[in-house]
């Protein structure tokens, strides 16, 4: 899964949205992509990070009436963007805003395949195993192309 361990070197850059924009989303905007950074805000200058949890099972899947986000082995979401309605249900599931809805209501979340970790200049991000608490049991972390 994507985890982000050292965002205490984070320069805000948008490096990783704009990577997983382009060439896992084919959108341009650093908003429609599966990891978002934004100011920590308050007296600090640091940067947060929001990404997907790998829930297993995902609320988000849970919460979507058509399979257009349905539950991935080992935790996470597959996303089958043709099904999707639009109803915006998935986003209101997760615990930790980690759907981004565009302006049309197009869903976007982090597909935990790690295409985004490269383009960091800082290496703040990582692609990590799955902890065995968030996994079903025999089932491994799968890396989507
Ligand atoms: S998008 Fe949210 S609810 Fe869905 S698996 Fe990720 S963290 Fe969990
Ligand atoms: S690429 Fe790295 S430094 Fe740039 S915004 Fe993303 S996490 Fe921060």
């Amino acid at each position: 899964m994507l985890t982000a361990p050292r965002m205490e070197r984070c320069i805000g850059c948008h490096s990783c949205s704009l990577a997983c924009a382009r060439q896992v989303h084919r959108r341009l905007s650093w908003d429609t992509a599966g990891i978002r950074v934004a100011s920590s805000g308050g007296l600090t200058s640091g940067f947060e990070a929001k990404t997907c949890l790998a829930c297993n099972p995902a609320p988000c899947a849970r919460a979507c009436p058509t399979d257009a986000f349905s539950q991935r082995a080992g935790g996470g979401v597959v996303v089958r963007k043709k099904l999707c309605i639009r109803c915006g249900r998935c986003a209101q599931a997760c615990p930790v805003d980690a759907v981004y809805l565009d302006p049309a209501g197009e869903p976007f979340v982090c597909l935990h395949c790690g295409r985004c970790v490269p383009f960091c200049p800082h290496d703040c991000l990582e692609l990590a195993p799955i902890p065995e608490r968030a996994c079903l049991p025999g089932a491994g972390p799968e890396v989507l192309p």
